[in-house]
């Protein structure tokens, strides 16, 4: 059959500058550059390129241009040239198709749609140069009262507290699994979250035990496959996550293609190398909160009840109802995923179709807590697509105590947001667990660009709090009072609890 199909990208080379190093040629991990025998000169191969931009990058005379194909189809206002590409690539494959990162459709964002408050005349600033401005961070279930003792004199407190985790930053780094990712960049994660004072989160493939000893600053997940699950793994990290959906697949599992599952990978999951490795979409041991609470029990003993235990769910139309189920079920911490999360892999129809803006849900959840009296016997972390300190800092205002970002830390590495993880070929060294590309990531300076990512938001977030005249974060969480909404409809503003600017 022959394919109808256009090349997407269309390249041009300025052979007045190319000197013919052929650097181009191995930096591509799509055969794209080649060498013409008969011309003896170098050609591309434009219907390969997924605009990577590595060979833009690491051409030494930037002779190389991509472009979007001129010749893209004859598209209308319903019949998008995306569209007519999706029918023609499901017509010749008769195949789900898959994508990797987060969609790409244009839905709200609700972070651009909402503005903070400054400081004017009568409620002074605060200039974080000169005053101290608080961004400690506490994640966990907090006591509803506290009961002190008279000791000789001394005052001592009498209560004790849940498991809590002390971040430096409001900003946790989220999950992604060995084999989806590589060990090189989950070294870069781990390393920078130990620098940053704050947690990565291992994903559902296990602990690698190289990195066993960055496991205060790790969150270990179980999800449904339950991989690399043993007790050694339960006690290693600084908290558990329980799996339950994913911002950019809810509602289905998992699946590492027996390619990606290299005989370390296999080792790390407890599977045999070279099958795949399939996350049933439910776990087969939850079908109500009750079940929920079994699991969070259990892992309670298992870890003495020492660590923190957070739920991570996609945001969907009813997470509200469900943050309160959670939050009854006796979890720590609820991590709402929205529906710009990203993943390694996932049917584009899922990817496109399914979920609903963080921004929403957390608002909605946190309202919902409020309401039920349950707010303070949980944590919630915001996560889906935050991009800057300024969606980090909307995110506490609606209602968040910290966020996970996933797609920012790797386009700090070096991601170029191509969306084809899915094909393990990332030329950027990152979604991909082959050899000769992992060693392109580099986690030391890779976790270098991280860390100097975290410190900059960092000093930004500090910036904001003072224009807003605060000294902790602590005074900004769940504060609505410091949003505005602009271009957002009535009942918008009404999901989110703030008002329109200029009210
Ligand atoms: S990397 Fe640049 S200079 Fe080298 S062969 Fe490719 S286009 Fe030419
Ligand atoms: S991780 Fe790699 S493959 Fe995935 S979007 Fe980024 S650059 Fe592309």
């Amino acid at each position: 059959m022959k394919s109808h199909l256009i090349s997407e990208y269309s390249i041009e080379r300025d052979y007045s500058k190319c000197t013919d190093c052929g650097i181009c040629i191995g930096q591509c991990s799509y055969n794209v550059h080649y060498r013409d025998v008969k011309e003896n000169k170098i050609l591309s191969r434009d219907e390969h390129c997924v605009n990577c931009l590595r060979c833009v990058v690491f051409c030494p005379v930037k002779a190389i241009s991509v472009r979007n194909n001129p010749n893209a189809y004859k598209s209308n206002f319903h019949w998008t040239h995306d569209t007519i590409i999706d029918i023609k690539k499901r017509a010749e494959s008769g195949c789900v198709i898959l994508s990797g990162m987060g969609t790409d459709k244009p839905y709200l964002t609700y972070w651009d749609n909402i503005l903070l408050n400054a400081c004017q005349v009568t409620n002074p600033p605060i200039d974080p140069i000169r005053e101290p401005i608080e961004i400690r961070t506490y994640l966990g279930r907090k006591p509803q009262s506290m009961e002190y003792e008279y000791d000789g004199g001394e005052t001592c407190l009498a209560s004790g507290f849940y498991p809590q985790l002390c971040l430096e930053t409001p900003i946790l780094f989220a999950a992604m699994s060995y084999g989806a990712v590589n060990l090189n960049v989950q070294e870069t994660l781990a390393r920078a979250a130990m620098e940053c004072g704050t947690l990565f989160n291992c994903g559902e493939g296990g602990l690698h035990p190289k990195l066993h000893r960055y496991g205060k600053h790790a969150v270990v997940q179980v999800a449904s496959g339950r991989f690399g699950l043993d007790l050694n793994y339960l006690n290693i990290g600084s908290a558990i996550e329980i799996k339950i959906g994913q911002g950019a697949k809810p509602g289905i599992g998992g699946h590492l293609p027996g390619e990606k599952v290299t005989e370390d990978v296999a080792t790390v999951r407890m599977i045999p190398a070279g099958t795949d490795a399939i996350s049933p979409a439910p776990h087969h041991d939850i079908y109500s909160i009750e079940d929920l609470n079994q699991l969070i029990c259990a892992l309670r003993e298992a870890t003495d009840y020492t660590k923190p235990i957070a739920v991570k769910i996609a945001a969907v139309h009813n997470s509200a109802a469900i943050a309160c189920g959670i939050a009854r079920a006796g979890a720590d911490i609820i991590v709402l995923d929205g529906v710009r999360g990203s993943t390694g892999a996932a049917p584009k129809v899922i990817r496109d179709n399914v979920g609903i803006p963080v921004e929403l849900a957390l608002a909605a959840s946190d309202e919902r807590l409020r309401e039920e009296g349950i707010r303070d016997e949980v944590s919630i972390i915001a996560a889906g697509g935050i991009r800057s300190s300024g969606d980090i800092l909307k995110a506490i205002a609606l209602g968040a105590d910290a966020v996970y970002i996933g797609t920012a830390a790797l386009v700090a590495m070096g991601c170029t947001l191509c969306q084809k993880c899915n094909t393990g070929k990332c030329p950027w060294g990152i979604a991909t667990t082959r050899p000769e590309l992992v060693v392109r990531l580099n986690p030391e300076e890779a976790s270098q660009r991280l860390v100097n990512l975290i410190n900059a938001w960092n000093a930004e977030i500090k910036e904001l709090l003072g224009a807003m005249g605060m000294d902790s974060i602590e005074s900004l969480r769940g504060n609505r009072e410091q949003l505005r909404g602009v271009g957002l409809q009535d009942h918008e503003l009404k999901i989110l609890g703030i008002r329109a600017a200029g009210n």
